[in-house]
């Protein structure tokens, strides 16, 4: 069920997290186990599961999931420096969760973008 994700249940309140915005469209929380000093996710309030799955009706969601990224990344104090999003998609891309997420990360240089 689409909507059964354990991200939907921090959508709706229902699992505690680390909230930092939650807005019509989108709610970012910390993530549970961190790869820097800043990792927040950023996830559609109605669930996709893979970028993969997106369509046209996306669009202003996938938008907004960006500039909240970007607004946090300001407010988080990393963007003077830079940061790195990410989403991951399916088996390839290392998605673990199936709810479509983007992973903003920073506040310590980051390396290259993939291991060789
Ligand atoms: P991905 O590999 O792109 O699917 O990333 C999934 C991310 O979700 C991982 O970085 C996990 O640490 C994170 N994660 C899983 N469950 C939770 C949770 N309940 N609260 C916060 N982050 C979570």
């Amino acid at each position: 069920m689409a909507e059964d994700t354990i991200f939907s249940k921090v959508v709706r309140g229902e699992i505690p997290a680390d909230v930092v915005h939650q807005d019509d469209l989108v709610t970012a929380f910390r993530d549970i186990q961190p790869l820097a000093p800043t990792h927040i996710l950023i996830v559609p309030n109605r669930a996709i599961p893979t970028l993969a799955d997106v369509s046209e009706d996306d669009e202003a969601v996938l938008g907004r999931m960006l500039r909240v990224a970007a607004d946090l990344a300001a407010d988080e104090g990393v963007a003077g420096n830079g940061y790195r999003v990410m989403i991951n998609c399916r088996n390839h891309g290392g998605q673990e969760v199936y709810h479509l997420h983007l992973h903003l990360l920073g506040g310590r240089p980051l390396g290259p973008m993939l291991m060789r």
